[in-house]
């Protein structure tokens, strides 16, 4: 084949001609902001993706944190806990609120909330606790829910990369007191930029519809300060196309993640906890020295994409710069590499992929 080498992105969003022909759809009705292709796109992503309950559709995954946080009382005077591996959109929104982000480290396993660093900075202040599911990975929800409920605090579930991950059978958006979800780009299913919030809790609920429409429920009858955070419908469109492919894409990334982690060798490839379902948004080595030059040559050499998520951990950011030394954090900030694992790779790519990190692996040993 002629493309044999052609450069292998390390993600690529699949629109085709359904998004297309659902957004001409939109388009010709008129109706281009929040309406009912909006709440149609609410209830299919709870029936799909977290087993029901309520979703409301915001404009970002960030605003879903955002609006959740508030909807679930959390304001100045308040501490959440947060892991610092992560996207700034996580602590950002902590920040947004007037409450205060506090960090903690990860277990190294699966780079998601260590529950133990998280007791071992709990204060009169906390008032919840916001693991986020990195690289498609469930965070430990058994021990975290067991730490919470001893501790008197509330669960917030940052799923921005995790769509249909699940922990024991449970879909993760359904733990905490929310959860929110991204669909941007580059999230295993998009609405061009877009967000979720899902919730059991009706009162969650109806605050964060209210804060996403100026504070309205009824036209003009302003209940209280709120934000213009919603979604159109034009992007509702593009979403709930790709509502009814996730899982198949899902499958794919998974079959995929299978076959990296029986061929590569010379790298850590990443585990799955017992009783994970891992959806795979991202697919993270490690590589323990030299990871720059080793993504570096992946690319100059191989013609492959790859991603260093992430590599300033949050509390080394200038608008939060804590002096905390987060060790596990450290570490993998300097070690991760994530290899293309989207839905659109061919065996041949894959078969790429692993001749070249093997080859890297070997040359580094
Ligand atoms: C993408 C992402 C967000 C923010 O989502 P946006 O839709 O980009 O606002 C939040 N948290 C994590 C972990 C993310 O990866």
């Amino acid at each position: 084949m002629s493309d044999s080498n052609a450069f292998i992105p390390a993600a690529k969003p699949i629109i085709g001609d359904e998004e297309r022909a659902a957004v001409d759809a939109v388009l010709a009705t008129g109706m281009l902001a929040q309406g009912a292709e909006v709440a149609s796109f609410e209830s299919e992503f709870g029936e799909v993706l977290t087993d029901g309950g309520h979703v409301i559709a915001v404009n970002s995954g960030t605003s879903a944190l955002h609006l959740g946080l508030l909807a679930a009382g959390v304001g100045p005077g308040d501490e959440v806990i947060v892991p610092s591996f992560t996207f700034a959109a996580t602590a950002n929104s902590v920040a947004l609120t007037g409450a205060t982000p506090v960090f903690a480290d990860i277990e190294p396993d699966f780079f998601c909330l260590d529950p133990e660093a998280v007791a071992s900075v709990i204060t009169d202040k906390t008032k919840g606790i916001m693991p986020v599911h990195l690289y498609g990975h469930p965070a430990n929800m058994t021990a975290l829910t067991k730490l919470a409920d001893e501790r008197g605090l509330l669960l917030f579930e940052d799923a921005a990369q995790a769509h249909g991950a699940a922990l024991g059978g449970q879909k993760v958006g359904t733990f905490g007191a929310f959860g929110a979800f991204s669909l941007y780009p580059t999230k295993n299913m998009t609405s061009g930029e877009g967000g979720m919030i899902t919730t059991r809790d009706d009162e969650i609920a109806r605050v964060a519809r209210l804060l996403r429409n100026q504070g309205m429920e009824k036209q003009y009858a302003n209940e209280l300060v709120g934000f213009n955070n919603r979604m159109t419908n034009i992007h509702a469109a593009i979403g709930r196309v790709q509502l009814t492919r996730v899982l198949g894409w899902t499958a794919q990334r998974q079959a995929n993640a299978a076959f990296l982690d029986a061929n590569l060798e010379g790298v850590v490839t990443p585990p799955v906890a017992e009783g994970a379902e891992h959806v795979y948004h991202q697919y993270t080595i490690r590589v323990p020295e030299g990871r720059d030059a080793f993504q570096a040559a992946l690319k100059d050499e191989h013609n492959i994409g790859s991603g260093v998520y992430y590599p300033i951990p949050n509390h080394r950011l200038a608008p939060f710069a804590r002096p905390e030394h987060l060790e596990q954090t450290e570490i993998a900030a300097q070690q991760v590499l994530s290899l293309p694992v989207h839905p659109s790779l061919t065996q041949n790519d894959l078969e790429r992929i692993v001749t070249a990190v093997n080859t890297l692996a070997k040359a580094g040993a």
